[in-house]
């Protein structure tokens, strides 16, 4: 069915039980069990086909979630015999989980919202595979090989089967398989809301607005992250500047549209995911390139400011417990910049994103070379600094880059505590790098049903929200694998919910 035949079909017949506001993962996820429970679905997505399905197309697929081992991996991955003699995939117990959320949030996670997160992360990783989505380990970014065997690390050892891509393929196929309607290139605009309950959204599609009339409506249209008042009204001053690592349609729509009918707000507002994205990368995300203008390998190697100096110690802790915070603090060096060098000991472990067309990189044969081609760094200092780092390394520690490791730098007001490797074997290789901002943490406060509370805390009859722009998870940091994780459970919790209150199911 064409675009317009869906529009004019849906305009004759616009009663629906559930109107899911997105198609990313969480809305998916409610759309989904929504119509498990018996509702009419229709998902509205404001991005034409070419660019929908969110931030969640734009991943990797990592998800995180609490699992004991090999016997429940299986029950989410199809696993040879050969695959598991190779492999230490270990164990993400939800003590290690809990730990880990509370640990990088500063214990600021809201409670109810996080056990929910823990403890039904791995049911709902074995629900999404009942609707047909399918996982694979996730060798290429969360395992390094040691003696020969694929050893996990960063409690991740799993992603969707084709990435974000393959999972949104995935789940539009499982939605229209299952009668779920989805019309494209549909924004919604406004709660439809007499003061007592929602009823449904008013839409527009092609300069055309209408109501579409619903039982319950769903809000799972990502952050603020792509509205530049927004960054900047909330994060501060600078966040304008910011790249977008995502998609350019998560502008704030459903949370300026709940907050306009007296929902509550809960969480960082001022906080976001943020990361080390290529200087030159454009405004918005670009899905041929993916996140590949991310680059990760900084705990294999040294960061540098425009003053030659490094600011992080960028061996802290597993590239998935730093990297969220780190882009912050790119933004707020001198020129929004930072360069990350590496030596030919590392080259070969640096992930695939370094190996793209569009990358900012220089190499050279001497470090004496290498700081002058640093775009905008003072070069002396640099080389001041990488020397005193060269000097500082703990060389009788070994390196492994799979455990913390412990290998360090002594003496050095700021130091690197793991993977810290002499730079002494050229060629160097240096990458430019700002800020990329992922998505923002504040949001809408919601209740144990996945419904949005108004500022008395009481359910907003009609309205559930899910994902992005449901506040109070995270704080600060976040562990990476988890967007997708949460937008699943408060997808299905939310679409559950919505669609049993509506068919008394
Ligand atoms: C480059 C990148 C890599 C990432 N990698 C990972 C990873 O590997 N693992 C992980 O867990 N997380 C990752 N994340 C974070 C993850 O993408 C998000 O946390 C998660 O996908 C959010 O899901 P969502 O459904 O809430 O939002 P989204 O997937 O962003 O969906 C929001 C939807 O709402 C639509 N929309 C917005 N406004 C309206 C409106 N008014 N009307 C109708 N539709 C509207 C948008 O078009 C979109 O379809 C990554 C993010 C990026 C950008």
């Amino acid at each position: 069915m064409g675009l317009h035949d869906a529009w004019e079909k849906m305009m004759s017949d616009p009663e629906y039980d559930v109107v899911v506001v997105g198609a990313g993962n969480a809305a998916f996820c409610a759309a989904l069990a929504a119509q498990e429970n018996g509702a009419r679905v229709l998902v509205l997505e404001r991005a034409p086909t070419e660019e929908a399905g969110g931030n969640s197309r734009y991943t990797a697929g990592a998800i995180r979630f609490a699992h004991e081992g090999l016997d429940d991996l299986k029950t989410v991955v199809d696993l040879t015999d050969e695959e598991i003699g190779n492999a230490d995939f270990g164990t993400y117990t939800t003590d290690q989980f809990y730990d880990d959320l509370f640990r990088l949030t500063q214990f600021r996670s809201d409670p109810e919202l996080s056990e929910m997160l823990v403890t039904k992360s791995l049911e709902t990783v074995q629900w999404m595979r009942t609707k047909g989505i399918k996982f694979q380990p996730s060798y290429g970014r969360q395992a390094f090989k040691v003696d020969g065997k694929f050893k996990f690390w960063g409690g991740l050892c799993v992603e969707t089967w084709g990435g974000g891509e393959g999972l949104i393929e995935l789940e539009t196929k499982a939605a229209l398989e299952r009668g779920i309607e989805i019309l494209y290139e549909t924004r919604a605009i406004l709660l439809l809301y007499d003061h007592e309950k929602v009823h449904g959204v008013t839409v527009k599609h092609k300069g055309k607005v209408r109501d579409i009339h619903a039982k319950a409506v769903i809000l799972a249209a990502g952050g603020f992250e792509s509205n530049a008042e927004m960054r900047t009204r909330y994060l501060g001053p600078g966040w304008e500047m910011a790249k977008v690592r995502g998609t350019r349609f998560n502008t704030g729509d459903g949370i300026n549209m709940a907050l306009s009918i007296g929902a509550m707000s809960h969480g960082n507002w001022s906080g976001c995911h943020a990361v080390g994205w290529d200087m030159n990368a454009p405004e918005f995300g670009d899905l041929s390139v993916g996140d590949n203008f991310q680059k990760h390998s900084y705990p294999l190697g040294v960061m540098l400011n425009a003053d030659g100096e490094r600011f992080v110690d960028e061996g802290a802790d597993f590239r998935n417990y730093t990297y969220a915070k780190y882009g912050r603090e790119i933004l707020n060096q001198p020129g929004m910049m930072a360069w990350q060098i590496f030596d030919q000991k590392v080259t070969d472990r640096l992930r695939d994103e370094y190996r793209i067309r569009r990358v900012t990189k220089v190499t050279a044969n001497t470090l004496e070379e290498l700081v002058v081609k640093l775009e905008g760094v003072d070069p002396d200092k640099a080389l001041e600094t990488l020397k005193a780092y060269n000097d500082a390394v703990d060389t009788a520690t070994p390196f492994n880059p799979a455990v913390l490791d412990g290998r360090g730098t002594t003496g050095l007001a700021l130091p690197k505590s793991n993977w810290a490797n002499t730079l002494d074997e050229p060629p160097y290789e240096a990458y430019g790098i700002t800020c990329g901002i992922t998505f923002t943490f504040g949001g809408l406060r919601i209740d144990a049903n996945g419904a949005v509370v108004d500022t008395e805390q009481m359910p907003i009859p009609g309205l559930y929200a899910a994902g992005e722009l449901v506040g109070g998870l995270f704080y600060f940091n976040y562990p990476g694998g988890t967007g997708l994780m949460s937008g699943a459970i408060f997808g299905k919790l939310a679409g559950g919910a919505a669609g049993a209150a509506v068919t008394g199911s």
